[in-house]
């Protein structure tokens, strides 16, 4: 039967086939489950089957899920991975374990402000548009060169990592994925702590074997967990 528990073992599986398959170590990639317009209760039986992480890409709807009594008292771990408008960002400070999406300088100094005032310190990724799709939101890689000084400075927050999403076209996804990993390498000899620079956000239901292989520590997995969204 098609449940969460049982797409998670499945996919599970599939990790680690992927891995052995290209040296990596299953260890060594998270699997973030993404409930976007999926009840709590779904959420809640993800957690039963063991599934801490969870990703959410609207600020009403992470608000709304991460304080609904159904999840109370969880240990689960919030991920935020959606578009964040500068005025939504002192809704969700505190509340993440890891923001995905930061695109712009200007969030990240909003971000800073506020988690310099709320004494909280806010792990969070850049977004890059690896694609040059001009529907994508994220900094061009060239942008991430040039303003990437301008992130270390920030209090109050720390950069991880980069995040992407690919293209649909899964012929392009591993030329965009092996970039991000480049990326990451050139952003950490810039870094005044590199060491803090671990985490590469990309993979998703449809290419996240390509991302795996192509040095993925995150994968972001919806539609294969909970099903298609309406
Ligand atoms: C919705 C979403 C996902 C999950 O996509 P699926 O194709 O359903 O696995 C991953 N990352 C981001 C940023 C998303 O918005």
């Amino acid at each position: 039967m098609d449940t969460i528990a049982n797409n998670l073992q499945r996919i599970s599986e599939e990790i680690r086939s992927i891995c052995n398959r290209t040296g990596r170590n299953f260890s060594d990639i998270k699997l973030i489950a993404v409930s976007k317009t999926k009840p709590a209760i779904l959420v809640k039986e993800a957690c039963d089957a063991g599934q801490l992480d969870i990703g959410e890409s609207y600020v009403q709807e992470f608000l709304e899920k991460q304080s609904s009594d159904l999840l109370s008292g969880l240990p689960l771990r919030w991920h935020f991975i959606g578009h964040l408008q500068t005025n939504k960002v002192k809704d969700i400070v505190g509340k993440t374990c890891l923001i995905h999406s930061i695109d712009r300088l200007k969030t990240a100094e909003e971000l800073s402000k506020r988690a310099s005032r709320q004494n909280v310190t806010v792990d969070y990724l850049i977004e890059i548009n690896t694609s040059g799709e001009t529907t994508k939101f994220g900094l061009s890689p060239k942008e991430l060169l040039s303003v990437a000084p301008r992130f270390f400075d920030l209090p109050g927050i720390r950069l991880r990592g980069l995040m992407t999403i690919a293209s649909p076209d899964r012929n392009k996804a591993g030329k965009e994925f092996r970039l991000l990993a480049e990326l990451l390498d050139r952003l950490k000899s810039k870094s005044p702590d590199p060491a803090l620079l671990t985490e590469l956000s990309m993979g998703m239901s449809q290419d996240f074997d390509i991302a795996i292989e192509e040095g993925s520590t995150m994968i972001r997995i919806g539609t294969a967990i909970f099903g298609s969204r309406a």
